[in-house]
């Protein structure tokens, strides 16, 4: 049985928690698109952990991790990663990586940072950590998969050709020191011995996996908002953020994926730039921004302040359509806590007419937020466990949630920890 666990916003939607918690009654977790650009805050009896990589299933000794073909995958990193876990006291975890799986190489790192620096202002507000020019590459067909390190003598080639490539930007676009064969070779080398204890045919092991009747999950990076075809593009990520490629960046085939789970948090954020109907700023926005998350709304791999809003249910609805929703857990509701009263964007008025349908990219900049005002149920909701004992107002706020997501809430997450989370149905 395989399920995803997606997010339906901008990304950050606790889809980290509600992976290690699922993990527990699960066999395999893969993440199956993205790098190491975006991070998952995960709170359990190991400590706190900022995972990049690494699916979020990482903690149990009876799961297997894997790093699936769509992902963008940084060698030195996952090393890393894998270290740093086990030396916060977490048993080495079982570990695999697609022979599919391209390889991040250290110029795409370069050529991120070398493209904001040249956009100046206008740039994306990337994470630099490789991710576009990766893609750019994957589908230029220019990159390195993990199973070309295994082939010296084309790869020694491709080097060279990559890199007169590569420096033809770097001389004249870039103006910055240039690729030397020689040594990238070499660091490609490092890579194969790093790497060459956890590289697996995935899509085999997975096949064998679904044929046995294992229990498998899909981890997905940033929410719907960033896919790069539905999302807000050009202010999207490079990889699709949608449990459809689950499919893909894992291989297995899509009618597997039975239960898509996706993440939806009580009020809104996002990192980087691009519109953002209801958002908040100044003292209310800062207000929710420390009270936000575990530790305030700062982005787990930049620390860059999270841009806060209320409640969106146009793009939260369209976030859960456009990933197929069969449910949603909805995180963070603990946060709300403090108000008063809570908005909650309830439409878009675009060029005088509303709407509660997602527009474009160029119609969403126009767009301004239609706000009702739901009451709050100021107290502290964390501990509780039966959705009944939650407060009225909460419930109520829950149940407005739900009719407009179009989805079932099976789930409520009142905390950050692993236990802290409330069954619906
Ligand atoms: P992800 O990328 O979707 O996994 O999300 P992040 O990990 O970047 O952000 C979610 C943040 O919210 C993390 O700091 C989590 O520990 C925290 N979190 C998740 N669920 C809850 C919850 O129900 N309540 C609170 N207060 N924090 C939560």
């Amino acid at each position: 049985m395989v399920r995803a666990i997606v997010g339906a916003n901008w990304g950050d939607e606790g889809k980290g928690k509600i992976t290690d918690m699922l993990a527990q009654e699960s066999d395999i977790i893969i993440r199956f698109q993205g790098g190491s650009n975006a991070g998952h805050t995960i709170i359990n009896n190991y400590g706190r952990f900022a995972l990049h990589l690494l699916p979020s299933g990482v903690f149990y000794n009876h799961t297997t991790s894997i790093i699936g073909n769509g992902v963008a995958l940084n060698i030195p990193y996952l090393i890393k990663e894998i270290k740093s876990l086990v030396d916060q006291g977490v048993p080495e975890p079982k570990i695999l990586v697609s022979d599919r799986a391209q390889i991040l190489m250290p110029y795409h790192i370069l050529f991120d940072e070398y493209e904001e620096e040249r956009l100046g202002g206008k740039s994306f507000g990337s994470t630099k950590s490789g991710i576009a020019p990766f893609y750019s590459d994957k589908y230029a067909k220019i990159g390195f998969q993990v199973s070309e390190l295994f082939d010296q003598e084309s790869l020694k080639e491709k080097v060279v050709r990559i890199c007169e490539m590569k420096n033809v930007l770097l001389e004249h676009l870039y103006h910055k020191p240039l690729l030397d064969p020689e040594k990238l070779y070499s660091t490609m080398m490092e890579y194969k011995e790093m790497v060459a204890p956890y590289v697996c045919d995935v899509s085999k092991y997975l096949y064998e996996a679904i044929q046995s009747g294992k229990k498998i999950l899909l981890e997905g990076q940033l929410g719907s908002l960033k896919d790069p075809d539905h999302g807000i593009y050009p202010m999207v990520t490079s990889s699709s953020t949608l449990a459809a490629y689950g499919a893909i960046g894992a291989g297995i085939p899509p009618y597997e994926i039975k239960q898509i789970t996706t993440v939806v948090k009580a009020y809104s954020s996002a990192v980087g730039a691009g519109a953002f109907v209801s958002e908040i700023f100044g003292d209310e926005a800062d207000q929710l921004r420390r009270r936000g998350g575990d530790h305030g709304e700062f982005g787990a791999t930049t620390g860059r302040p999270r841009r806060m809003g209320w409640f969106d249910t146009v793009a939260s609805r369209y976030g859960c359509r456009i990933q197929g929703a069969t449910e949603v857990a909805l995180t963070v509701l603990d946060v709300l806590g403090y108000l008063e009263q809570i908005p909650v964007c309830v439409g878009y008025e675009i060029n005088g007419q509303i709407t509660k349908d997602f527009p474009t990219t160029v119609e969403l900049e126009k767009a301004k937020p239609v706000l009702q005002v739901l009451p709050g149920w100021k107290c502290d909701i964390r501990g509780i466990k039966k959705y009944d004992d939650l407060p009225e107002n909460c419930r109520k706020y829950i149940e407005f949630i739900e009719k407009e997501l179009e989805t079932p809430i099976t789930m409520v997450s009142n905390g950050p920890g692993r236990e802290e989370i409330i069954y619906r149905k």
